[in-house]
């Protein structure tokens, strides 16, 4: 594979994605499997290790896919960022009263921090933070996981998507750290609703399935200054979409965020289903999925397919 010099740098109107894919896809394909699989709920273990699919989808709608672009997968901790999304529409910055926008340095799930910062998590994509995310939208929508759902199927225009309620119960079943970390951070007065409540909530938001194409779609408003590319309607504003699109880069992929922006440079996130959706601001949404994770819990293969994607077309944010 070749480096594309920048002075070959075609322009955003003819950027050629498909070959661009494909040349993706040949370089992946001897890792893809590497790492492994999530296997603390038997759903996700039971998911095959060498599956590699990917989607672009541009701020113009044209739509580039590879491999297993439509299988669907659960979508895990991309659900955090839809949900902190939700978040910030019904309640502006005053989200970030009950959570704050530092990388955490710890793994996702850790609950070392809550104590020393008195149950108010480092960010929103780490579990700490999306429960205080999701104790917001129990607060505002009488059926949460309902809301996100609905939500994912506007942003995605894919009206099937939904959550699956086996995942949703396996996943409550084996969440005993979340629940941990929600007493701890109702302890301190950083969650209004039950604990149970925002746990079934949370749960739900993880087992949602989705694919590559509708990810990527649904995360494209985010490339276009928080307006949906298809329709114009605006989702967030354009500052609060910025903001957002500076959280996914510093937080977005757990502890390895540092790395991953030295790698990819493009906002993203990831989720243990083995996904990570990635934004090229005015240009497209981007969505990868291929479920053996790395030590940090990020998709191997998904992860180097992002990093050739900004180095074949000589894009990032940089
Ligand atoms: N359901 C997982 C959990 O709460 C999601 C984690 C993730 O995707 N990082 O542990």
């Amino acid at each position: 594979m070749q480096n594309r010099s920048p002075s070959k740098r075609l322009e955003p109107q003819s950027m050629d994605y498909r070959s661009v894919l494909e040349e993706i896809h040949a370089a992946v394909l001897p890792v893809v499997g590497r790492g492994r699989v999530a296997d603390y709920i038997p759903e996700l273990s039971r998911v095959p290790p060498d599956r590699f699919g990917m989607a672009v989808v541009t701020v113009r709608g044209e739509v580039y896919t590879v491999g297993d672009a439509l299988t669907t997968f659960s979508i895990q901790s991309i659900s955090k960022l839809f949900s902190l999304v939700m978040a910030l529409q019904a309640e502006g910055d005053a989200v970030w009263d009950r959570v704050g926008r530092e990388p955490s340095g710890t793994p996702f799930n850790s609950l070392v921090q809550l104590e020393h910062e008195s149950g108010k998590p480092r960010n929103p994509f780490i579990n700490a933070g999306a429960l205080v995310i999701t104790d917001i939208l129990c607060t505002r929508f009488a059926v949460p996981e309902n809301a996100l759902a609905e939500f994912m199927q506007k942003l995605s225009g894919n009206q099937a998507v939904h959550y699956d309620r086996r995942v949703a119960r396996s996943e409550r079943t084996h969440a005993d750290r979340n629940a941990a970390m929600a007493h701890f951070m109702k302890s301190f007065g950083n969650l209004r609703n039950s604990v149970e409540l925002v746990l079934d909530a949370y749960c739900r938001h993880c087992a949602i399935e989705m694919n590559c194409v509708d990810l990527a779609r649904a995360v494209s408003f985010l490339a276009n200054h928080g307006r949906i590319p298809s329709s114009g309607e605006m989702v967030l504003g354009a500052s609060l979409s910025k903001r957002l699109n500076a959280v996914m880069l510093t937080c977005g992929t757990y502890d390895a965020a540092g790395d991953f922006a030295f790698r990819v440079g493009l906002p993203a996130k990831s989720g243990v289903g083995g996904g990570i959706v990635a934004v090229m601001p005015n240009e497209c949404g981007i969505c990868v999925w291929s479920p053996s994770l790395d030590e940090s819990g990020n998709s191997h293969a998904g992860t180097l397919a992002l990093e050739l994607l900004t180095t074949l077309t000589g894009r990032s944010i940089f």
